[in-house]
């Protein structure tokens, strides 16, 4: 007997999170705010009439009802998956052939390209400028010239925090002969959606999650919203029973909180602007901090050229932050965390 693997599994890239657990945790973009008990109870209780014996609904039919109240999208036009990530993991591979050209825009999140390798298809990439933009011309002609079969990006990106209108995003979407995913896992702390242009298009899909301003990242939830021709056909591509029972019971209880969602929204948008101000005037008088980035998000991005040896100092004092070579980001957190995280950078930067 001798087995030999794929080549396409050999030496495959590892996604790298910061798997140990700090003290202060301002490196996944998660939400800061513990669910209060109340609400916690009503997860309980929805959790408890589970049918544990069945299989889940398929098509998460009262989970999308909410989700699609909540943003005011036609819940047939959902697709819930076990976060974006499951979404994308779907989306990739399937809406490229082998030998396809898959274009992303870096610095952006690293999943897109990752299962491009599974169907031999190709990854192509524009790099945005040193203000982290770039303009839809650029996008659109690149796209041409390599013949994008797909375009995948982050708006506002991870990581860079950074923005791209709306109508610059439909500029793109209405000029490339791509399917277009716009991950739009930030969305909620600012405003330039295109969730509400998914009927407009034949090449629109847009990625929602609840992992972020709504604060479930452990339960995994996240959606597609497409027209009902994409949307049937990723119906059919995923998995029949994706999204377990006790999600889509979670899931129901918190989308149907409006208010709190709002409130939690408003809380983290204040702590990052404060966030904002405190780095800014560290910046201003720390030569090591090159850049401070704009944000349109719940994370701030910096240039430095430390980066290496502030991640790892704030290790050792218990932060955990993500270092991307030459840059940090960094998520908002309580104000207790933020004011710790930039005592330790005023004693660690220079
Ligand atoms: C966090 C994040 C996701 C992952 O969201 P899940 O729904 O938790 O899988 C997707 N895209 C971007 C850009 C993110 O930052």
């Amino acid at each position: 007997m001798s087995y030999e693997l794929p080549e396409k599994l050999k030496n495959l890239p590892k996604y790298d999170p910061v798997t140990e657990i700090y003290r202060v945790r301002l490196d996944a973009n998660e939400s800061f705010l513990e669910m209060p008990e109340d609400i916690k109870k009503e997860i309980l209780e929805a959790v408890s009439k589970v049918e544990f014996n069945r299989y889940p609904d398929p098509n998460a039919t009262e989970l999308c009802r909410k989700f699609g109240e909540l943003f005011d999208v036609k819940p047939e036009l959902l697709t819930a998956g076990n976060g974006s990530d499951e979404l994308i993991s779907i989306i990739v591979p399937n809406f490229l052939g082998e030998g396809d050209t898959m274009l992303t825009i870096l610095p952006d999140f690293s999943m897109y390209t990752f299962y491009t390798r599974m169907v031999g298809a190709r990854a192509e990439a524009l790099n945005k400028d040193e203000n982290m933009k770039i303009t839809p011309e650029q996008i659109i002609a690149k796209a041409a010239q390599c013949n994008a079969r797909l375009l995948v990006f982050s708006n506002p990106c991870n990581p860079t925090a950074v923005i791209m209108s709306r109508e610059d995003i439909l500029k793109v979407v209405g000029a490339v002969d791509a399917m277009v995913v716009v991950d739009e896992a930030y969305m909620e702390f600012t405003e330039g959606s295109v969730l509400n242009e998914i009927e407009n298009y034949e090449n629109l899909i847009v990625l929602k999650t609840c992992s972020k301003a709504f604060g479930m990242a452990a339960i995994r939830l996240g959606f597609a919203a497409a027209n009902a021709r994409i949307t049937n056909i990723l119906k059919t591509l995923k998995a029949p029973y994706n999204v377990n029972s006790m999600t889509q019971a979670a899931g129901c209880v918190i989308l149907s909180h409006r208010e709190y969602l709002e409130n939690c929204t408003a809380r983290i948008k204040e702590s990052v602007r404060s966030l904002y101000q405190e780095m800014k005037t560290l910046a201003e008088k720390k030569k090591d901090i090159q850049r401070l980035y704009p944000t349109a998000t719940n994370f701030l991005y910096i240039k430095t050229e430390r980066s290496g040896e502030i991640f790892e100092a704030l290790k050792q004092e218990g932060i955990s932050i993500r270092n991307m070579n030459g840059y940090l980001r960094i998520s908002a957190g309580s104000r207790e965390e933020n004011q710790e995280l930039v005592q330790a950078l005023d004693r660690l930067f220079q």
